[in-house]
């Protein structure tokens, strides 16, 4: 029998059906995978063995019965920004390493509700600021494709332990890239729903108009099956849209053919060339399935990086300011008055990135700037999002790269923010204008991958998943293992 860890979340669930193995074994397989090398990549903050075992024999008792969905017994990995009840939730920052949150995120307990075991949670940028996951106070994490390299940000947990077969799935949080981009650099799908698809009830908050939660799994069949049980109203997320959640698997095989696909000649005019030749054969594949390739026009993207960086950590400047040291998380040491321990919790709570981000967004709501700096992204990104809305009006979806290229160095972009943030240059328009879109392995550049990115109208993630699909079955990149972890 192949080794479980090589197995999908979708024939994984097919061999608990089938009695080939208990979700005890399989719990217990992932368990000490992660106890054996996770070490060499520190993608995990917490791992949750003794309420996993307990999850999976819950699971077992379900299988037996004959109560069992399609998700029941099988494990995955929460990144650590997501409320998990009675167990740490850190979001990688000193300010919450000592919270143990008191409820679950609604996606956390819809996928436990669904029979899912968690294994643990995973690490991740500091506040989910970031783009290479070096900026989390548990260290950075590394790359299972070449272990001197990143994982990408800032869901790089996630991605390394789905990747390095740690777990079959992970969920993760995409604010300005971090689903898409990870999962490009460590060869996943990787799926960043409609804003208002899925719950951020529980979601600790970066920049509220932005993020949204996702799978990361290893194929478009797996990212449906899960998108399916974390997607939906929640009564608790005034933003969360009260739309009926469709079977993502009816659609997933419909054929490809007549589909019209825009090439958005702003997400090809700076890419090298050796990333833009994987990108064209991947659009040969969709020419061969019978669609149709179409040259648009998205004039404003170009501006959404610094759109981008004032909406972004205006945002975050008020969420964050609840981490005042009185309430919960990180406190300083004998404070003086109260002033002095505000002023100490943050300034030892917070690292370097979430300070810069504060300080910035502090600035650009600030009286006298507020009209230069904010409004003015404000009305920048509603351009942006009728680029993207008069596009859609000619094609059914865009195609580009997710990266403008492939894993970069430990180290090499930490002391130049500028050059960091624009690692997110192709994926965080999809951001500000509320759209989806997904990321899925396109090919290798000297062993490591990249990915395609593909982006939809609102709520087409149907399409979406179809569109990948399609290409996954003619195509073996999201089947490959990185070799120390195989
Ligand atoms: N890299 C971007 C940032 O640093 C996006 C992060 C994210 O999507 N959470 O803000």
């Amino acid at each position: 029998m192949t080794e479980l860890h090589h197995l999908s979340l979708a024939e994984l669930g097919r061999g608990l059906a089938e009695r080939r193995f208990s979700s005890v074994e399989l719990t217990r397989h992932f368990l000490e995978r992660i106890e054996r090398l996770d070490p060499r990549l520190n993608a995990f903050i917490t791992v949750t063995a003794d309420q996993a075992l307990a999850a999976a024999q819950a699971a077992d008792r379900a299988l037996a019965e004959g109560s069992a969905g399609p998700l029941t017994g099988l494990p995955l990995v929460h990144k650590d920004i997501f409320c998990t009840d009675g167990v740490l939730t850190t979001c990688a920052s000193r300010m919450l390493s000592n919270f143990v949150s008191p409820y679950d995120a609604t996606v956390v307990a819809r996928l436990a509700a669904a029979g899912m075991v968690m294994l643990g949670k995973t690490n991740m940028d500091e506040f989910a600021m970031g783009s290479s996951n070096e900026t989390s106070w548990y260290g950075p994490v590394r790359n299972p494709w070449d272990l001197g390299k990143v994982p990408g940000g800032s869901s790089g947990g996630s991605a390394a332990a789905v990747a390095a077969r740690l777990a079959p799935a992970a969920t993760g949080t995409d604010t300005g890239g971090s689903i898409r981009q990870p999962a490009a650099l460590t060869a996943l799908t990787g799926l960043k729903p409609t804003y208002g698809r899925v719950s951020r009830y529980g979601l600790i908050a970066f920049a509220s108009s932005l993020d949204q939660a996702g799978p990361l799994t290893r194929s478009a069949y797996d990212a449906a099956l899960l998108l399916g049980a974390m997607a939906g109203f929640d009564p608790r997320d005034s933003t969360s849209v009260d739309a009926p959640v469709p079977d993502y698997l009816a659609t997933l095989e419909a054929p490809l053919a007549g589909l019209k696909i825009g090439l958005p000649k702003e997400l090809f005019e700076d890419l090298e060339e050796a990333n833009a030749r994987l990108v064209r054969d991947a659009l040969g594949v969709y020419e061969k399935l019978g669609a149709q390739l179409i040259e648009v026009s998205l004039p404003h993207l170009p501006l959404s990086v610094p759109t981008y960086y004032v909406v972004a950590p205006a945002e975050c400047s008020s969420n964050l300011s609840r981490f005042d040291g009185v309430r919960f998380g990180y406190r300083c040491e004998d404070p003086v008055d109260l002033l002095d321990l505000y002023e100490r919790s943050r300034g030892e709570g917070f690292g370097a990135e979430v300070k810069r981000r504060i300080m910035t967004g502090t600035y650009v709501l600030s009286a006298g700037y507020y009209d230069a700096y904010y409004l003015k992204a404000q009305r920048v990104r509603r351009l942006i999002a009728n680029d993207f809305a008069q596009a859609f009006t000619q094609v059914d979806v865009l195609m580009g790269p997710t990266v403008p290229g492939p894993a970069f160095e430990l180290g090499a972009k930490l002391d130049d923010p500028v050059t960091m943030y624009l690692s997110d240059i192709y994926t965080i328009g999809v951001n500000l204008a509320g759209l989806p879109a997904i990321s899925i392995p396109c090919g290798f550049l000297d062993g490591l991958p990249i990915g395609l990115q593909i982006i939809g109208p609102h709520f087409a993630e149907e399409r979406l998943l179809n569109v990948a699909h399609g290409y996954q079955r003619e195509t073996d990149w999201h089947t490959r293992t990185p070799p120390e972890f195989a």
